[in-house]
């Protein structure tokens, strides 16, 4: 039997899911369910697509496996590589590949610390992370995600800074407005910085807009006020773009639409749309030629997993991008993402309801503290009407498919509205 990632063992048997279309998938026993967050944030193109599948099929009939290592490379690997290159914002210069998004984390962490080894400054190993945060579940990435469960009692590595979230609705203080929330985080991230040494840290990692922590947007100027805090240090910025990457918020990057010019990137989920494991690791030119020096000195770059740059999951990667881009995934996602704006207007208010926001085509409804329920129940009351939302504690959170009809995202709206009246 398996052992189920991030599943409590007493909720009973999971739901077994056979097939999927569009927006849609289907369970062991016929049932149908609208999935209005793209599986894990990631299905941008739906549940099956022919081209995808083609893509993996021509690829492994030619060359289904071979790796990068010890100078051989797969043509997949070093074209995907290249397109990244071209795609991602002007800071990126180079391009390492592996499985997931856990796996870029750890890696970006590993490559942030790499280059304080190669500029001689090798005090600075700490990485500042925020509380809510989600960057994976292995070894220094769950170090990273700022929810306890995920690392607590594991022993995991250590040399962290935990800064706080941009939450406007749960953590501004009475009268404090977006404004000054987002000043009071970039001072909070300067005084944490200087207490802790600017001479100890290398690097910041922060999700554009993060994610599996509820879909939180960042007040405005939140962004830039952060950005130079941490420029003044001389610390490294990495945009952990795997849920923000390939059109999410209305531009290609997370990165692009707040102007973060990332020193290193993290990219996964849709990267493949979700149908071969793959990641990325965008590097700047900067840390990109630390490490070349680095490596000659020691003859060799001591990192790389067997499957980093898998050529099938590299030419899926290559086939969803071109999709991507046939369609303008941003668009898609600025367009739909307007239209499910206007579907959720008429939570902002309604009794039980909270806080409403989104950015781009990624949402969420958030369930007020005294309504006197909860996010469970309104899930659980969803998904026996035939939609999965992502409960994020009081937050029903929405990250469509690309492929989402309107229709789909009416039925959306309307299973969450009753389902919210159910629970009153
Ligand atoms: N980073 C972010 C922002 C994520 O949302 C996730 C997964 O949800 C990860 C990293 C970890 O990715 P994976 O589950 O592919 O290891």
């Amino acid at each position: 039997m398996q052992l189920y990632p991030f599943t409590d063992p007493a909720a009973g048997a999971p739901r077994q899911i056979v097939a999927g279309e569009g927006a849609w998938v289907t369970d062991a026993d016929g049932n149908r369910f609208l999935d209005a967050v793209a599986g894990l944030w990631c299905a941008s193109l739906g549940f099956s697509d022919e081209r995808l599948a083609r893509a993996a099929y021509d690829q492994i009939r030619t060359l289904g496996y071979y790796h990068s290592f010890k100078n051989r490379s797969a043509k997949p690997a070093d074209d995907l590589a290249a397109k990244l290159v071209e795609m991602t914002p002007g800071s990126i210069a180079r391009v390492f590949l592996a499985c997931g998004g856990s796996e870029a984390v750890d890696t970006a962490v590993k490559l942030a610390r790499s280059f304080r080894i190669a500029t001689e400054e090798p005090g600075r190993m700490k990485v500042i992370a925020r509380t809510g945060a989600y960057h994976g579940s292995l070894g220094m990435s769950a170090s990273l995600t700022g929810m306890g469960y995920v690392h607590d009692g594991f022993a995991l590595p250590g040399g962290v800074v935990r800064v706080g979230r941009p939450h406007p609705y749960r953590d501004k203080h009475p009268n404090e407005s977006d404004r000054q929330l987002a000043d009071r985080l970039a001072r909070e991230l300067d005084e944490t910085i200087r207490a802790e040494g600017a001479e100890t840290i290398c690097a910041m990692i922060g999700e554009p807009v993060m994610g599996a922590g509820g879909v939180i947007i960042p007040p405005e100027g939140y962004w830039p006020a952060m950005r130079e805090v941490l420029r003044a240090h001389g610390i490294h910025f990495i945009a952990d773009e795997v849920i923000c990457g390939f059109g999410r918020l209305g531009t290609w990057f997370g990165s692009d639409h707040y102007d973060l010019a990332p020193d290193l990137m993290t990219m996964a989920k849709q990267l493949s749309a979700a149908m071969s494991p793959v990641s990325a690791v965008g590097l700047s030119a900067e840390v990109a030629d630390a490490l070349d020096v680095q490596s000659a000195r020691l003859g060799t770059f001591g990192h790389g997993v067997t499957y980093g740059g898998h050529p099938a999951a590299c030419a899926v990667a290559l086939e969803a991008i071109r999709i991507h881009e046939e369609m303008d995934a941003p668009k898609v996602a600025r367009q739909k993402g307007e239209a499910l704006g206007a579907l959720l207007e008429r939570f902002r208010g309604m009794p039980g309801v909270g806080d409403v926001r989104r950015l781009g085509f990624i949402a969420a409804v958030e369930i007020a503290p005294d309504a006197g329920f909860g996010g469970a129940e309104v899930g659980a009351e969803a998904e026996a009407r035939g939609v999965f939302f992502r409960i994020i504690g009081d937050t029903l959170a929405m990250c469509p498919p690309y492929v989402a009809t309107d229709e789909d995202l009416r039925r959306m709206t309307d299973v969450l509205e009753a389902s919210i009246k159910a629970c009153r």
